[in-house]
């Protein structure tokens, strides 16, 4: 299908994406099973009725503030900059509650689920962050969460297990299918289908049937928000680009969504470029993926010539996943976002860059975003670049004691 750049960009700023079908020009939309239906339709009416709504804003803003620690600061980066040769600064998600961005996602919808009268919140996690910010959030609210989990990222994130059971949450092992995420959302579906009134499923990133690329992007959409202000007050200006790293996409959308109508704002996403552009070395959708459904949405995805899902590979969990939001897809498509990738290694120097010269750890994500930003900054010297550090890289550590640590000693 194709698109029109210049319309599908007015009709992007003007709010009319997603459309009535739920759809970002040709992407997006719900590509599930017939019983879900009536559930996402009644989920769809709950975001009409509420998310915009002055007592639901206000509510999540007081949340926001007080318990989440927003605003997160936006940090000049001096030294990295005088190193790279731009100025770069960093939006500092890693200063929110639980590590990440992850955070004001889960915080939104569970507010959003209280208010729909949901009992309970079923929720998926891969490497464990979306499933500690669920537990966390659900524990602040007073709502039973039950975290479906495949057994083999259980062994490969034990402590994310821990944090989840201590903040009170049901970690349900998935040994079905391929043991891993994708076998966690059939069972975490599966779960909500049989009890569509009374438990809401928590999704973890910009991806999904139809409301959730939308809700997920409003309720992150504070990031960018924030960085747009905090900038203009700290330069008078707009800066001359932003960035973010790309897994499902929920912090990049986060940032991106203020700027997208400002034409003179470069905007970039980063994949990880993994091992190389190689089938399965990688997990970067946008540069070597292909349109296809995956997870009731019609995006592009990481698929061989029969139209299987490939396996994917990145040194940071959170960014191994085989598919990306629709509302990137649009937005590539279109050309107004540029989306590059950056691979293993790079991110790892640029993990080392950041703790040496500002005494940040950022999570592997980050890190990503980082590296494009050291390209960004060699290809325009003096420019000023706005990096959103998506999170904290402690959880990162025993990634880190095999690979940067290991090559030092
Ligand atoms: C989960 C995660 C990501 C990737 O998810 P998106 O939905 O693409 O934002 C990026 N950074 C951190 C720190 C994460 O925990």
């Amino acid at each position: 299908m194709s698109v029109n750049p210049t319309d599908a960009l007015a009709d992007l700023v003007a709010g009319r994406f997603p459309d009535a079908h739920g759809r970002f020009g040709p992407f997006g939309g719900r590509y599930v099973p017939e019983t879900l239906i009536p559930t996402l339709e009644r989920l769809s009416a709950g975001v009409r009725e509420h998310l915009h709504a002055p007592s639901f804003q206000q509510e999540f803003a007081g949340e926001l503030a007080s318990w989440v620690g927003r605003p997160t600061a936006l940090t000049f980066a001096a030294r990295l900059s005088a190193e790279w040769g731009a100025e770069i600064w960093l939006k500092r998600e890693d200063l929110a509650h639980t590590g990440a961005h992850k955070i004001n996602n889960a915080l939104g919808q569970a507010l959003l689920a209280r208010r729909l009268g949901a009992r309970r919140i079923v929720a998926e996690t891969g490497a464990g962050q979306h499933g500690v910010a669920s537990a966390a959030a659900c524990a602040r609210l007073g709502l039973p969460c039950t975290v479906y989990m495949g057994s083999i990222d259980m062994e490969r994130q034990a402590p994310n297990v821990g944090r989840m059971r201590l903040l009170g949450a049901t970690v349900v092992p998935v040994t079905s299918g391929d043991r891993t995420l994708r076998a966690a959302i059939d069972e975490a579906l599966r779960d909500w289908v049989s009890d569509p009134l009374g438990t809401y499923y928590l999704l973890g990133s910009a991806v999904g049937p139809h409301p959730y690329p939308y809700l997920v992007r409003e309720l992150q959409a504070v990031i960018g928000r924030e960085a747009r202000s905090q900038f203009q007050q700290a330069a008078g200006r707009l800066p001359d680009a932003v960035m973010a790293c790309v897994g499902g996409g929920s912090n990049a959308i986060g940032m991106f969504h203020a700027f997208v109508p400002d034409p003179d704002v470069e905007i970039i996403g980063v994949e990880a470029g993994g091992r190389g552009s190689a089938l399965g070395g990688n997990a970067a959708t946008l540069s070597f993926g292909r349109p296809g459904v995956l997870h009731g949405s019609y995006s592009m995805l990481l698929q061989n010539e029969d139209g299987q899902i490939q396996e994917t590979h990145s040194v940071s969990a959170g960014l191994d996943y085989p598919g990306v939001g629709p509302e990137h897809a649009l937005l590539a498509r279109i050309g107004r976002v540029r989306y590059e990738s950056a691979g293993d290694e790079e991110a790892l120097e640029s993990v080392r860059a950041l703790c040496q010269y500002e005494g940040i750890l950022p999570a592997l994500e980050s890190a990503h975003a980082l590296a494009g930003a050291k390209r960004w900054a060699r290809s325009h010297p003096g420019g000023t670049l706005v990096v959103c550090l998506s999170g904290r890289g402690d959880k990162d550590m025993p990634t880190l004691q095999q690979t940067l640590l290991a090559q030092t000693v």
